[in-house]
């Protein structure tokens, strides 16, 4: 027979009190809400309280590192409604809560958006791409992920849903700085919206990490529309050469309309300088980035090219 508080019980208890005290996150109470409304009933009752838990491949780091104390996370995994990728008219939308490796996987993201399909197998390692979301990935906004970069090169759109409806930004205007985004109090990333690849256009993809799979020292996501040897469209969004993801538009300017040789390629390298802003980190000085950055663009503008 089972006694409750025999010595067993305190036993376990002092366990459990032991193994309280070493738990690495701050307490904290959690709640999974399965419609939208409730997550901005809670979002709006516990305000700078409360995060929202999407595939926590980093927000779990930051509240073990305690850089992050919330009192209350909000899982939005069982909101149905942000799941899944679909063509939607000529727009391809990536729900919130589309795991990176359904979208690496994903034939719609390989047929209608390729440079997000070539982008997905340098983001992060496989166990992470298993958990991580695409719309954590947005909301996050580090300067050095793949991801919001892809958004900016391919013009895409971000579903905001907040206490007063929806609204969508353009990805220019949703990434500010270093991890902060003009999502505001009670908002919430329902999915990111992708104009559908266009005829003669191209998407080239390349980054600088030290290892395969790290986020990115200097990376590129580029996309655009090259006839006989002549650039038409051409977007340059380079990620990890400052505090957000950046269009190199004087670069852009120089390539475009010109004939894709060696001087135009090294004035739009040259004119980098004025486009992008990196810092120095632990992995790379800004004037490396810099050099990187130059590097990639001539590796990324040729293959485009061809
Ligand atoms: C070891 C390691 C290596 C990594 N390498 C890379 C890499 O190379 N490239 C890369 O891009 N990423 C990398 N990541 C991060 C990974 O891609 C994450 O999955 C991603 O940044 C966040 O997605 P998530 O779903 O895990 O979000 P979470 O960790 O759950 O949330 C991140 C933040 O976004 C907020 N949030 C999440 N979803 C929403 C939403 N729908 N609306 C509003 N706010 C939301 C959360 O409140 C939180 O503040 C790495 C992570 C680890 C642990």
């Amino acid at each position: 027979m089972r006694r409750c508080g025999g010595s067993g019980d305190r036993r376990r208890a002092r366990g459990a009190q032991a193994r309280e005290i070493s738990l690495k996150p701050v307490p904290f109470a959690y709640v999974k809400p399965s419609t939208l409304s409730q997550v901005h009933q809670l979002l709006d009752s516990c305000g700078e309280g409360a995060r929202i838990l999407a595939g926590g491949q980093s927000l779990m780091a930051a509240l073990n590192l305690r850089l992050a104390a919330p009192k209350l996370l909000i899982d939005i995994t069982g909101l149905a409604e942000l799941a899944g990728i679909r063509v939607v008219g000529d727009r391809l939308r990536i729900g919130a809560l589309a795991r990176h490796r359904e979208v690496e996987i994903s034939d719609l993201v390989n047929r209608y958006a390729p440079l997000i399909a070539q982008a997905m197998p340098h983001v992060a390692h496989p166990a992470i791409r298993n958990r991580g979301t695409f719309g954590g990935s947005i909301a996050f906004a580090d300067p050095a992920a793949e991801l919001p970069a892809c958004a900016l090169a391919l013009g895409a759109e971000i579903e905001i849903a907040g206490p007063a409806g929806r609204r969508r930004l353009a990805a220019q205007e949703f990434f500010v700085s270093i991890c902060e985004t003009a999502l505001q109090p009670g908002e919430v990333v329902t999915a990111v919206e992708v104009p559908m690849l266009a005829p003669g256009f191209h998407s080239a993809f390349d980054e600088l990490a030290r290892r395969h799979g790290d986020y990115a020292i200097v990376g590129l996501a580029a996309h655009g529309c090259c006839q006989s040897g002549r650039w038409r469209e051409l977007r340059l969004a380079f990620f990890g050469a400052g505090p957000k993801p950046l269009r190199a538009r004087r670069a852009e300017a120089c390539l475009v309309g010109a004939n894709l040789n060696a001087a135009a390629i090294a004035q739009a390298k040259s004119d980098l300088a004025k486009d992008l802003d990196p810092f120095d980190d632990i992995h790379a000085t800004a004037a490396t980035k810099l050099h990187l950055a130059g590097v990639l663009l001539e590796r990324v503008a040729l293959r485009l090219a061809q």
